[in-house]
């Protein structure tokens, strides 16, 4: 017997032919047993693979170990690699040319029955998985993940790193940040009745880095925001941020964009050439009804407003008269692939994104058809194939009241539209930036202007004349990086002078005493000579689920949580004991 305290020469997945006849030590689970009466095959699972070991009646000892093992049991093996006989050998698994002849088998541990098996491929209910998570990551698609992540991680460090980017640790225990979302609060036991927050984003820590001279900042940075969950969010999340000073923004795009080419390439062998487009925030909204457009398919909204102002189809008109437009997506070849039901699904969506409803029209054999067909006449229609391009064939969908309306709906619809139609597939990956954001939106609750980015980011300069008088028409020199439809990051470059900075909070409502109490550090960090400064937030889980294909932000995540905030392995958030709450001061109400 070998020596005991070695658990391993190999890795059970890395054994192949040119191993036949070496000794090997394997240790790892039973991720599955057959019983063929006279042998026994044992398919041992490590991080590294599976093999399958075969125990020998002969081998007595070995062989009444085997004959109790269960799965996922965790157990150590002495043994011999094989080559299989030809027609035993396995082309599903890497070591399927090879055995291993076990001589000596010891339990490490034991195991209950597991409520599913990592050995299983069907479908394994969410909540079941993420109450056993650490079995849930057994399972190699769970593994494969995680180290994907790490890989990914490591790639953008030192790919920062070696472009003189600093990695620094911000605080988690910390005051609330302005991204506009609620924070987690934890009260403070030392100072009963305060509340540090969660950071929501170590925005104004890595300004003062900058205000400090780092000069280029990076952090693979957790985040936290107590926002109500929709399916693709989480309450803390990672994201890769940045910070840079005295970077033209064409060069700092230009640096990003490398990372992700580099990233990209790395995680799945495509190439995605750069510069990535730009687009404006108006462009977007009007080409793809959405400021995360996905490019990767066309159906792009045209403005048909002109056409058909004299339509008799009389919501055409009215909208028109009434400052609103008329607007329409195009699928070529659309009559013969969308059917009554799918007008009917397309109407829904429509609806569910504002509009009253969504008028179309079918063009075949040079006939129309639909409830719009007899309002549109010979020469609106020649006019429709001259600015939209209709053509035989097509299915024309029309949006037709106020801009904002017709942009969501019928952007809405055209994603509708993409997976209707299957218009996308896998390996492809299209990244753009959207520029150009408005810096301000009024918030009608509230009664006042609000930072579409957060209050720290700088107007565009040839906009800033109308700050005072025309404070939407302003815009930002506000960034998204956009993949597949996804916003992946943003930023901005940043106000770096304490009176324009002063000026943006005015102009949020912000009275002098909020500014002091809630930013007096930082604009005052202001007068000590700020660089000009810039930079972005990348959402690390979204980069990984996209371009490793998952569409759950879950599957990326080692240990997430629910829709509702929930950890259903630890079953937090949890109750404290009455000391834990008197001590901090606090006491809580029950109805
Ligand atoms: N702090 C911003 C965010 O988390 C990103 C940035 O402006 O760098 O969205």
């Amino acid at each position: 017997m070998e020596d005991q305290t070695l658990f391993r020469t190999h890795g059970a997945g890395t054994l192949r032919p040119e191993h036949a006849e070496e000794k090997v030590i394997l240790s790892g689970w039973v991720h599955r047993r057959r019983d063929l009466g006279g042998l026994i095959f044992i398919d041992v699972r490590d991080r590294s693979g599976i093999v399958q070991i075969v125990v020998h009646p002969e081998q007595a000892d070995a062989f009444q170990v085997a004959e109790t093992l269960r799965n996922e049991y965790v157990i150590r093996i002495e043994g011999k690699v094989v080559r299989r006989a030809e027609e035993t050998v396995n082309p599903d698994l890497p070591t399927g040319e090879v055995e291993v002849i076990a001589w000596a088998i010891d339990i490490l541990n034991t195991a209950q029955t597991p409520p599913f098996s990592p050995a299983e491929h069907k479908e394994i209910d969410e909540k079941m998985r993420l109450r056993y998570r650490y079995l849930d990551l057994r399972r190699s698609a769970m593994q494969n993940i995680l180290i994907l992540r790490h890989q990914v991680t490591q790639a953008i460090r030192r790919f920062l790193s070696e472009h003189d980017f600093v990695e620094v640790e911000t605080p988690m225990l910390t005051k609330s940040t302005p991204e506009g979302a609620r924070d987690f609060l934890v009260p403070s036991r030392l100072k009963p009745g305060s509340f540090y927050a969660l950071p929501q984003s170590p925005q104004i820590y890595k300004q003062l880095l900058m205000v400090a001279g780092l000069e280029r900042y990076f952090q693979v940075a957790r985040c936290f925001r107590d926002e109500d969950l929709r399916a693709d969010r989480q309450p803390e999340f990672t994201q890769i941020d940045i910070e840079m000073s005295f970077m033209p923004l064409h060069a700092f795009q230009d640096l990003i964009e490398t990372m992700m080419q580099e990233v990209t390439a790395m995680v799945t062998g495509v190439h995605v050439p750069h510069p990535f487009p730009r687009i404006s925030y108006t462009e977007a909204m009007d080409r793809y009804g959405s400021d995360k457009p996905d490019t990767r398919f066309g159906l792009e909204i045209v403005d048909v407003s002109e056409t058909v102002k004299d339509s008799p189809f009389q919501v055409f008109r009215q909208a028109i008269a009434t400052g609103g437009v008329v607007r329409l997506i195009r699928v070529p070849d659309g009559a013969g692939r969308i059917s009554r039901k799918d007008v009917g699904a397309l109407e829904e969506t429509a609806k569910a994104h504002g509009a009253k409803g969504l008028a179309w029209l079918k063009i075949e054999g040079g006939t129309l058809s639909g409830p719009l067909a007899k309002f549109i006449s010979e020469d609106e229609l020649g006019r429709l194939r001259e600015v939209a391009g209709v053509s035989d064939g097509d299915m024309l969908f029309f949006g037709a009241d106020q801009k904002d309306v017709v942009r969501q709906a019928l952007g809405a619809v055209r994603l509708a539209l993409r997976d209707l139609l299957g218009l996308v597939f896998p390996g492809q990956f299209q990244f753009l930036w959207v520029t150009d954001f408005p810096l301000l939106e009024y918030d009608p609750t509230e009664k006042r202007y609000v930072a579409v980015h957060h209050p720290f980011t700088r107007p565009k300069e040839e906009d800033r004349h109308k700050l005072m008088t025309d404070p939407l028409s302003v815009r930002a020199e506000a960034y998204d990086l956009v993949l597949n439809g996804y916003e992946i990051g943003g930023g901005s470059l940043r106000i770096y002078r304490r009176e324009e900075q002063d000026a943006m909070f005015r102009l949020l409502g912000l009275s002098e005493e909020e500014v002091a109490e809630k930013f007096g550090f930082f604009v005052e960090a202001f007068e000590y000579g700020a660089p000009p400064h810039g930079g972005i937030a990348l959402g690390l889980d979204r980069i990984i689920a996209i371009l490793a294909g998952r569409s759950n932000l879950r599957d990326v995540i080692a240990f997430p949580k629910t829709q509702s905030g929930t950890d259903l392995m630890m079953d937090a958030p949890g109750r404290v004991r009455p000391e834990q709450l008197a001590e901090l001061g606090i006491s809580v109400r029950t109805n």
